[in-house]
């Protein structure tokens, strides 16, 4: 086909580089989605950009694509972007989606992780490539062992910024900045906006274009949540029960800490379900083929941690169970975040006991509504154990407290004037 042929008709508005509309054409891509709407044209001026979205926006498009355009225009090799995300996961599929964007360039790209050797990557390093995506660990790693020179880089990429400062990257990323050049593009992605992504938000940025998809603090609409209020030692059964419904094609299952997401998955294994694993212990190769097999529908649970589980974008997941609450209540919404995507009606069940009083409170203050109690049908929880929890007073009246009538009281900040619901089908890995 020839590239006249070719077009993908919502992207010619951004006057990207004809290879590229090429790849947005191969990757299926028909109209820009909201935030690559209100992305692209900053990003192509070489505007810094602070970008209020979850992965499943199609923010990685919305980077990608001026990132990518800039490079075309000058064919310069060695890295000239850099693209850091919280973890391996989300590092491999920006480069995979960077990729099929790419696919009829010839700009060449290295992802580079920690867990696995760095040989590898320190070989796909010395063929020059232009964009280099990775974890903030290897980065580091590589710049102080003087594998990877950053003297070049032209746009800095930092995706999902809050879980970076979650995880801890906060320092390293610090020192990868300092070995930046100090005239560069800086892009920011982060779902909401803790007080030390602001100040990092305000030290990096140069009068940013700030694009607010709102919805670090609010569930897609396509989401049904509700909280089932059960004891701690009745969540399996509660689990099963949720498990057997005819609705729950495919689910994925958050636990609070590895070991019990390793020993849940083998649990569900013995019960005869088709489960799996993700969490923090388990080694790459292990993590990608149970990703890879839960993505390809060999299992139809993918029980994991918070960590493991960051930015990972699967189509179909009909049911998010929390069956332990999730630390904070911003990771509430990026839990349920995974499922109900690209417009599909997602379910998300909360298994809440007697001690996640507070950590309800605080999160119907982040979403400034109550979250829906239910009950699973033919399951009632014990009566000495039912956990006694109120509703906030957006909600009926019962059970207003005084911490639930303040408001405000999430860590998300507004972080500017523009807002847009994410809209608009799409194809999903
Ligand atoms: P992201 O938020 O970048 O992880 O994107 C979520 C999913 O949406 C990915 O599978 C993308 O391939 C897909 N996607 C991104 N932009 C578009 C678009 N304009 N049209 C259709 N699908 C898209």
């Amino acid at each position: 086909m020839s590239i006249s042929t070719i077009t993908a008709t919502g992207f010619d508005q951004f006057g990207l580089h004809e290879t590229l509309i090429r790849g947005i054409a191969a990757a299926g891509f028909e109209n820009p989605r909201p935030i690559q709407d209100e992305t692209i044209p900053a990003g192509m001026q070489g505007r810094d950009v602070l970008g209020l979205a979850q992965t499943g926006t199609g923010k990685t498009a919305a980077f990608a694509l001026p990132l990518l355009d800039r490079l075309l225009r000058d064919p310069r090799k060695g890295p000239r972007a850099l693209v850091l995300a919280p973890t391996r996961e989300l590092a491999t599929q920006i480069a995979a989606e960077t990729r099929t964007l790419s696919a009829f360039t010839r700009l060449k790209m290295v992802t580079v992780y920690g867990g696995v050797s760095i040989r590898s990557q320190v070989i796909a390093l010395r063929r020059g490539p232009q964009v280099v995506v990775g974890c903030p660990g290897r980065v580091l790693d590589l710049l102080q062992q003087g594998l990877l020179n950053l003297s070049q880089i032209e746009t800095l990429v930092l995706d999902e910024a809050d879980h970076m400062f979650d995880m801890g990257f906060l320092p390293d990323i610090r020192k990868i900045l300092a070995a930046l050049p100090a005239k560069r593009q800086n892009l920011l992605f982060s779902a909401t906006m803790p007080r030390e992504i602001r100040h990092l938000a305000d030290n990096l940025l140069d009068h940013p274009h700030v694009v607010d998809l709102g919805e670090g603090a609010t569930p897609a609409s396509t989401i049904d949540h509700a909280l089932y209020l059960v004891a701690e030692g009745h969540k399996r059964a509660l689990l099963e029960k949720m498990l057997k419904r005819d609705d729950c094609t495919s689910a994925i299952v958050f636990t609070r800490t590895k070991h019990r997401a390793r020993r849940l998955a083998e649990q569900l294994g013995k019960a005869g379900h088709r489960a799996v694993g993700l969490q923090g212990n388990m080694s790459q190769g292990q993590r990608d083929r149970a990703m890879r097999g839960f993505r390809e529908n060999r299992y139809d649970i993918l029980v994991a941690t918070d960590i493991a589980a960051r930015g990972i974008d699967v189509s179909n997941v009909s049911h998010v169970i929390n069956y332990d609450v999730p630390s904070t209540p911003e990771a509430y919404t990026h839990r349920i975040g995974r499922t109900g995507r690209a417009e599909c009606n997602g379910i998300a069940c909360t298994f809440v006991t007697n001690a996640d009083r507070l950590w309800v409170r605080a999160t119907e203050r982040m979403l400034g509504a109550p979250i829906p109690r239910r009950q699973v049908e033919g399951f009632k929880p014990e009566a000495e154990d039912k956990p006694r929890l109120h509703h906030t007073p957006q909600g009926n009246s019962q059970g207003r407290s005084h911490d639930a009538r303040r408001s405000g009281g999430g860590s998300r900040s507004s972080g500017g004037s523009r807002r847009a619901r994410s809209g608009g089908g799409g194809r999903r890995r």
